[in-house]
């Protein structure tokens, strides 16, 4: 027996954003405008901190790698992120970092987006790396070393480029090939490109220094005699227990501004330091209650790990994208009921015969 509708029914749909897709709607946008636009969200989104039920994300590590879930919400919307990073993968042909994730209504929990999130995460980091240094590097910042030269490097380029001012980048990496990847992508860019021999040399004379290496373990791609007075760090490669990239006395040369500090107490550049070491989150400044950047000469440190609130104000301009494009595809993700108590009617059409019995199925399974 068919239940008819009740006239309230909702039909459960979601939105699916599969990675090609999200490439098209990107270049359909633009890069530097979806840069901004979740920059933007981003934004808007620390400056209601407060709203948000936050939590540090529920990490899984092993020897390779880890793998994280990273759920937040507010009044209306829940999100949450899976994402991986393995510094191994490239050997294996895979990428370090992959990841997708949801939106989902609070009031009745339906998702309704499901997106692939490792480009949209590449966006996101390299928008969220450029707020702090809107925020903290000198405003006339227009040389950034980029140390790492991976797949979240052009996104960092772009998004320094575009929204902060950036002209020229200093490139290391300690795979020759990386660079050269990194520099064919932005052939045509307008960004000036120098190819460094060093960590070191690629710092010499940059405004900023983005450090973007994947390594699992406490390695030092930056030390303290390689940054001159004024510099912004922007700190994005460590980003989980064991994995760090600044030798422990960069942390000393200035103020560090963190995303969520109970997570980056664990993940970030600061595991290396006391539990109580001062740092200021970065809300607090782009809401004018705490202080960037003092002086000129200061140095300033971004100690990034990655936060989901990132990828909830990501989410966001993703869906609204794509909706506004109609690009993504429904899915039935979860069951359109007429009766939503009658999950079992889903089955129904699909069973041919009566269901065996668990000792039916263990008799036909005897040898004859
Ligand atoms: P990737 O593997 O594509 O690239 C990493 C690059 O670092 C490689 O080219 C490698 O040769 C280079 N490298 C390793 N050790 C180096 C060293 N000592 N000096 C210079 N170069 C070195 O990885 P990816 O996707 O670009 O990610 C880079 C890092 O950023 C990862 O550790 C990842 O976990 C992290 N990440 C952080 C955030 C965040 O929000 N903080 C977001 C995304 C990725």
């Amino acid at each position: 027996m068919t239940a008819r509708r009740a006239p309230t029914h909702r039909k459960p749909v979601t939105l699916y954003l599969s990675a090609p897709e999200a490439a098209r709607l990107i270049g359909a946008k633009g890069l530097p405008a979806c840069l901004q636009g979740i920059a933007d969200c981003i934004a808007a989104d620390f400056l209601r901190w407060g709203d948000f039920d936050k939590s540090a994300r529920v990490a899984s590590y092993s020897p390779g790698g880890a793998i994280e879930l990273m759920p937040i919400a507010d009044d209306a919307t829940y999100t949450f992120k899976y994402v991986n990073g393995h510094p191994g993968n490239t050997r294996l042909g895979l990428s370090t970092v992959m990841a997708f994730g949801v939106l989902a209504d609070v009031a009745t929990g339906t998702p309704r987006f499901l997106s692939e999130l490792t480009l949209t995460t590449a966006l996101r980091t390299a928008a969220m790396s450029a707020l702090a240094a809107r925020a903290l590097a000198r405003p006339d910042s227009r040389v950034m070393a980029l140390i790492g030269n991976g797949a979240q490097s052009e996104f960092q380029a772009l998004a320094f480029q575009h929204l902060v001012g950036i002209r020229e980048l200093r490139l290391f990496d300690t795979d020759a090939r990386a660079t050269a990847k990194l520099t064919a992508n932005l052939e045509g860019s307008g960004l000036a490109i120098v190819a460094c021999i060093s960590a070191a040399e690629a710092a010499r004379g940059a405004d900023i220094i983005t450090t973007i290496t994947a390594d699992k373990r406490r390695a030092t791609v930056l030390g303290a005699d390689m940054v001159a007075p004024g510099t912004h760090i922007n700190a994005v490669g460590g980003d989980c227990p064991g994995k760090t990239e600044l030798e422990a006395a960069v942390l000393t040369l200035g103020p560090v501004f963190v995303e969520y500090t109970p997570q980056t107490r664990v993940e970030g550049e600061i595991q290396q330091m006391p539990a109580d070491f001062p740092v200021t989150e970065l809300w607090e400044v782009l809401a004018g209650r705490a202080a960037g950047r003092r002086t000129r000469d200061e140095i300033t440190l971004f100690d990034s790990v990655g936060f989901a609130l990132e990828d909830f104000s990501a989410l966001r301009f993703m869906y609204g994208a794509a909706r506004q494009l109609g690009m993504g595809t429904h899915i039935e993700l979860v069951p359109d009921l007429d009766d939503p108590r009658d999950l079992f009617a889903l089955l129904r059409p699909t069973l041919q015969r009566a269901p065996a019995t668990a000792c039916d199925d263990a008799a036909q399974a005897q040898p004859a």
